[in-house]
């Protein structure tokens, strides 16, 4: 089977964990833009970062045979920095313009503070203006709160649900956001989101509609095979295939391809280590490159 892993922040990930995604059968990913954990003190960092989203990672990506795309966002953490915060809005539309971005995100509340709530409302209206997806990032905290408010926002600002995929649910939220017509994208991470097993229940009492699962892989501790993961735990329990192929491929690529940047034809280009990204490559003295560019595999 052929996998889409919606959320994943590569730029955190080693070559093989590409390797692995790859031998597993992801064969496109998104990653949205967040924080890295040490909090960004310039403007500058953050503009790195975005053109890192949409040039030296997808390069790093297509290396390994996966296609890549992002979403461009200011994150709920780094909102409360009213002052950088201010000069990232500026640059936003410097990006989310640009080739293979698939939406706004990941945006929403973390700690559901005002300054939180001041620039999702300003990115929605960027997200409206460039007709592009909204990735929502929802709090860990008083989750069901967050969602809830994330949503009533969402739909203030004029946005269709079908534009919005509310993500990081749980049992607590799924049914109040298929209810109110939004895509619900699930997080499978050890530990604080969800579980595989849970997300097979889940799957069972809501059926796949506009369901999607991700691993939200980061610099923690996080499993970028989660996906594949839990469709082998779906096939195990007796979910069908065409069940499956929706919550952990298909689904995503309707909600975001609604950017008109998703062709899936562009899945299965092949790699080729030989070419380079602005002088650099992936590769280390001596080792040769892997040239495969007529590759259809489909796993
Ligand atoms: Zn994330």
């Amino acid at each position: 089977m052929s996998f889409f892993d919606p959320h994943v922040h590569m730029t955190s990930r080693t070559t093989d964990d590409y390797q692995a995604m790859a031998d597993a059968g992801i064969v496109a990913l998104i990653e949205p833009s967040f924080w890295l954990g040490q909090p960004r003190t310039g403007v500058d960092s953050f503009k790195d970062y975005f053109s890192s989203l949409v040039g030296w990672e997808r390069f790093r990506s297509s290396q390994f045979g996966i296609k890549h795309y992002c979403t461009i966002g200011l994150n709920s953490r780094e909102a409360n920095n009213e002052a950088l915060a201010e000069q990232v809005m500026e640059v936003l539309p410097l990006f989310m313009y640009k080739d293979g971005v698939v939406g706004i995100g990941e945006i929403g509340f973390d700690d559901q503070t005002p300054l939180e709530e001041k620039y999702y409302r300003l990115q929605l209206e960027l997200a409206k203006e460039a007709n592009l997806p909204v990735q929502i990032h929802t709090p860990h905290r008083d989750k069901k709160r967050g969602t809830q408010r994330s949503m009533d926002i969402a739909i203030e600002h004029g946005i269709d649900p079908t534009m919005v995929i509310v993500d990081h649910n749980n049992e607590e939220t799924v049914k109040d956001v298929l209810n109110k017509g939004f895509w619900a994208a699930f997080t499978i991470y050890p530990f604080t989101k969800m579980g595989n097993q849970r997300m097979v229940e889940i799957t069972k009492q809501f059926g796949p509609e506009r369901i999607m699962i991700n691993s939200a892989a980061d610099w923690g501790i996080s499993d970028p095979l989660a996906v594949p993961k839990t469709a082998a735990l779906m096939k195990q329990q007796g979910i069908s295939v065409d069940d499956i192929r929706l919550v952990t491929y298909q689904n995503a690529i309707t909600a975001f391809a609604q950017s008109g940047q998703i062709d899936e034809s562009d899945f299965t280009s092949g790699i080729d280590q030989s070419i380079k990204f602005e002088g650099n490559s992936i590769l280390r003295g001596g080792q040769q490159p892997r040239i495969n560019k007529s590759s259809i595999i489909i796993r």
